[in-house]
């Protein structure tokens, strides 16, 4: 049996070997213990919430008012010009409606 992945993307950690069979746990060292947080790829990619909305302009000081929007939809797309950051109200319409914008329409700061 191969060795499995955590869903972070690590190899899980071993278990136990009994009788030459090898027992995994479902996640690696460092998720058991914690020590990685999650984080969402265009954050690991370096790309920084700014605190206006890309889309209406919207300002807050709160992060959390925010969110990062892709462009064309794939997650895994992180590069910068694929990345926008929206307002919350602006996240719910985007969704509704569907993206309008084009990647390059707006000019990465
Ligand atoms: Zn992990
Ligand atoms: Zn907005």
């Amino acid at each position: 049996m191969r060795r499995p992945l955590c869903n972070c993307g690590n190899p899980v950690a071993i278990n136990y070997i009994k009788h030459d069979k090898t027992y995994y746990r479902k996640q690696c060292d460092s998720c058991l213990r914690g020590v990685i947080k999650k984080q969402p790829r265009w954050k690991t990619s370096g790309y920084k919430k700014k605190h206006i909305c890309d889309r209406c302009g919207y300002t807050s000081e709160y992060d959390m008012q925010f969110n990062v929007y892709h462009l064309d939809g794939n997650r895994n797309n992180c590069s910068f010009n694929n990345l926008k950051t929206v307002c919350a109200n602006c996240q719910r319409v985007l969704h509704l409606v569907g993206m309008k914008w084009k990647q390059g329409d707006l000019v990465p700061d």
